[in-house]
């Protein structure tokens, strides 16, 4: 079966997780900030905080921007689940804006006439995040003009985006964010087993995720209530998590790093080779902006013939494994309960009916996505 991703992991990477397990530090350390370093270099921005994952990261994103009971935070229908539980997490309520239909991200059209509506009804969310959905950036000039103009933050979700391109700046450098959260889950870009980051040019925040990822403690004496007592002594500020991630998975990351650009690029050229194999079918390709350069972490389709669930089918009995990104957050039964419904965001849900995910990751050969093509012209004539 060829899956639709996967993770490559090379000897230089079993090299330096092997150095760090027979190290002194395995828990979170040196090559932990080593890993926080690199990635913001790479990306241009002046913090990085590394956790046990994206989930968590956007989790302590939203506390760290005073998220909580009475709070309204909006995503996109179309993403992993973790985008809008982390306001959930937080005792904030959840809302939604729907897709914009060509490019299958937070449409800003529909962004800034419920932001109108709201702004009436002082229903205004606190947060709004969007998602860089398969790599693609979203519009952040606009939605970060909408944030100036609403007084919302913004915490952009770019689990799939990493080694992408906003404009001429690296996605995460935050020009139209308040954090930038990136995840190393194995199906993603680059992977450190588990992992995610959350990026800020913000001082303030930095420290606040910082604290928020280590069970709200201290060990800076300028920081405490009263008086240190000693080099043992920490106190707890606030209520943090255990949300660290370990020195293995840092070095882990560090030796992917710099394999980053070389994956884009190649995930880039699989993709071109599926544009140009697959356009005369009747299907919609994944747009993506020439003004910017996608992570390309996933390639989309939507089948516009075809029952979605019979071409899925049938390409699995020919050993290609596909996927479904996503089904809309807000028809998940959890998200019923909490009074979502059908109907309640039609692009999105439209988009749910006919997309289906292609096999795209960077050590697929040449020849095995021929393999995929071919099978789809065979399934789809
Ligand atoms: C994978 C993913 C997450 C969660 O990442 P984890 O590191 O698995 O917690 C969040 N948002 C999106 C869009 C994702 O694809």
């Amino acid at each position: 079966m060829i899956p639709y991703g996967k993770q490559e992991v090379t000897e230089d990477d079993v090299t330096a997780v092997a150095r760090v397990l027979v190290s002194d530090l395995i828990a979170q350390g040196p090559q932990v900030e080593a890993f926080e370093r690199a990635v913001a270099a790479r990306v241009g921005a002046r913090h990085g905080v590394a956790m046990n994952s994206a989930t968590s990261a956007l989790h302590v994103a939203c506390l760290a921007l005073g998220v909580g009971p009475g709070d309204i935070v909006w995503t996109s229908p179309i993403t992993f689940v973790a985008s809008a539980n982390a306001a959930l997490y937080c005792g904030a309520q959840v809302d939604f804006v729907d897709i914009d239909p060509k490019r299958w991200t937070m449409s800003v059209a529909a962004l800034e006439a419920k932001l109108e509506a709201a702004s009436q009804t002082g229903t205004l969310p606190k947060v709004v995040i969007p998602v860089h959905f398969m790599g693609e950036p979203c519009d952040m000039a606009s939605i970060g003009a909408l944030s100036q103009r609403y007084g919302f933050r913004v915490i952009e979700d770019a689990a799939h985006a990493i080694g992408g391109r906003y404009g001429n700046k690296p996605i995460g450098a935050g020009d139209h964010a308040d954090i930038t959260v990136f995840s190393f889950h194995p199906v993603k870009v680059i992977t450190t087993g588990e992992g995610g980051m959350a990026m800020t040019n913000d001082d303030t925040l930095a420290h606040r995720l910082r604290s928020l990822r280590s069970h709200g403690i201290t060990r800076e004496g300028s920081e405490m209530e009263g008086e240190c007592h000693g080099l043992w002594y920490y106190q707890q500020l606030s209520l943090g998590f255990n949300y660290r991630m370990t020195d293995i998975q840092g070095a882990l990351g560090l030796s992917q790093l710099a394999r980053l650009d070389e994956y884009v690029a190649r995930r880039h050229a699989l993709a071109d080779r599926y544009d140009a194999a697959l356009s005369r079918l009747p299907l919609d390709l994944p747009y993506r902006d020439p003004k910017h350069y996608s992570g390309v972490h996933l390639y989309v389709v939507r089948l516009k013939r075809h029952s979605r669930r019979e071409v899925y089918d049938a390409l699995r009995a020919r050993g290609i494994g596909l996927n479904v990104h996503y089904i809309p957050v807000h028809t998940q039964p959890y998200y019923r309960k909490l009074g979502f419904k059908a109907g309640d965001f039609p692009a999105s849900e439209a988009y749910y009916q006919e997309a289906l995910t292609l096999p795209l990751y960077p050590t697929l050969s040449e020849a095995e996505q021929d393999q995929v093509i071919a099978a789809f012209h065979k399934v789809l004539s």
